[in-house]
């Protein structure tokens, strides 16, 4: 671990004495893309960001301050770095949901810090988060725990093959997670999953596997005050487990636009949850069961960074105003969509800027980062009044995302 890194140019803010007069900051724990944006968003309402991230080259720190220390370490190295991170910071707020509870709770000794660690334990474990879906009438599908092959055997015999298993802690991007079509193939499942290095101990959940006909999401904003308003539902397509292309807003039926904005509602109420939050949910095509719950994310979502371009207030900026909102009277913007948009992630490589921009209104955002197989270097959004025009022009930036990232190998 090595102390805090004073971005080019500037000045450390910590080591002094925070002044009334002193601008407000907001304090990041992580230090990666959402942080980034979530620091453009908040210098435009004239808030610094300060993040903590365990490598010098998080690219937040190309727009914020940053601190750098390991958030698993745990020792008094950590604690140290935490006072100095927290130190004159008007409130503080999350950008990755593992983070560890210890650090949010002692985080949470030193400044104001939203959405509240009961968020971050509820998301952190799939079992729990499931069960919690269970209990406040959010539909979701059969699961159970799965502690050895012969539990996830009952649970195939009992409610069907396939299913899908999963690390309860920890998987991300379809990490920690193996689908079984049948009995005989659950020991190669389970070594897949430990050889990703998860270990066994971590605990498993087995779910069904839904054939869905569309995969959904929903984000809703909630403030201080209990006020919270509903982003339009977005349509995602996955592959690999990774998030390739959002739509928005999703043409659904009112009936389950209602019941998403419901869920979502009912969550975030639960929670007293102040902030973005991102419920994700498979369409069933089923009219008794239309969406079941899948997961949420305590954070700003990528399948709301189309909000950046296509909302009266985007995702980032309505966090900022949520978890600061109690210090500086910052109401929540408004969710509504401006117009149909896409947005398509690029993954492991970055296509020639050239061929992006020739896209009729493609609005390039990129993150900075090297290129690495499977790692989100960027994202592309196209608007337009015409959805279906917005439906070609995403068709073709996906055609190269898809070319660049095969050119990375
Ligand atoms: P997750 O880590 O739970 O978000 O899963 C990653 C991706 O795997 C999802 O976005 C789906 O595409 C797929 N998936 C996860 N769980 C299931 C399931 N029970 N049935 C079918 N597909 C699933």
């Amino acid at each position: 671990m090595s102390g805090p890194v004073a971005p080019a140019g500037g000045t450390h803010g910590t080591g002094t004495i925070a002044s009334p007069n002193d601008p407000p900051i907001l304090g990041v724990l992580g230090g990666g893309q959402l942080g980034r944006m979530l620091a453009l968003a908040a210098a435009r309402l004239g808030v610094r960001t300060r993040c903590l991230d365990r490598s010098a080259d998080a690219v937040a720190g190309h727009v914020a301050q940053l601190v750098v220390a390991d958030p698993d370490d745990g020792g008094a190295a950590l604690d140290h770095a935490l006072e100095h991170f927290a130190h004159g910071l008007t409130a503080a707020t999350y950008e990755f949901e593992n983070v560890p509870a210890a650090l949010a709770a002692r985080l949470a000794e030193l400044v104001p810090c939203e959405p509240h660690a009961r968020a971050l334990a509820a998301a952190q474990d799939r079992l729990v988060e499931k069960r919690l879906f269970e209990s406040l009438g959010i539909p979701t599908h059969p699961f159970a725990p799965v502690d050895s092959a012969a539990d996830a055997r009952a649970f195939g015999e009992a409610h069907g093959w396939p299913i899908v298993l999963k690390t309860r802690r920890m998987g991300y991007d379809g990490k920690g997670q193996a689908v079984v079509r049948a009995a005989g193939e659950l020991d190669a499942a389970l070594r897949s999953i430990r050889g990703e290095g998860f270990v066994g101990e971590l605990g498993l959940i087995a779910e069904t596997f839904i054939p869905f006909r569309r995969e959904l999401s929903v984000l809703i904003v909630r403030a201080h005050t209990g006020e919270a308003r509903v982003y339009p539902l977005c349509e995602n397509v996955h592959e690999g487990g990774i998030l390739r292309v959002t739509h928005a807003p999703a043409m659904t039926d009112d009936a389950t636009r209602e019941l998403a904005e419901r869920s979502a509602r009912a969550l975030a109420e639960h929670l007293g949850y102040v902030g973005v939050l991102a419920l994700e949910l498979f369409e069933t095509g089923d009219a008794a069961r239309p969406l079941l719950a899948n997961e949420f994310a305590p954070r700003v979502h990528n399948s709301g960074h189309w909000t950046m371009d296509a909302s009266e207030t985007c995702q980032f900026e309505n966090h900022v105003r949520a978890v600061l909102g109690s210090k500086l009277e910052m109401a929540l913007g408004a969710t509504r969509a401006i117009m149909p948009c896409a947005m398509v992630n690029l993954i492991g490589g970055v296509p020639p800027m050239g061929e992006m921009l020739a896209v009729p209104g493609a609005r390039v955002h990129l993150y900075g980062k090297s290129a690495r197989p499977g790692r989100k270097l960027g994202h592309v959004t196209v608007r337009d009044a015409d959805a279906a025009a917005v439906r070609e022009r995403a068709a073709r930036l996906r055609e190269l995302a898809d070319a660049s990232e095969r050119a990375q190998g």
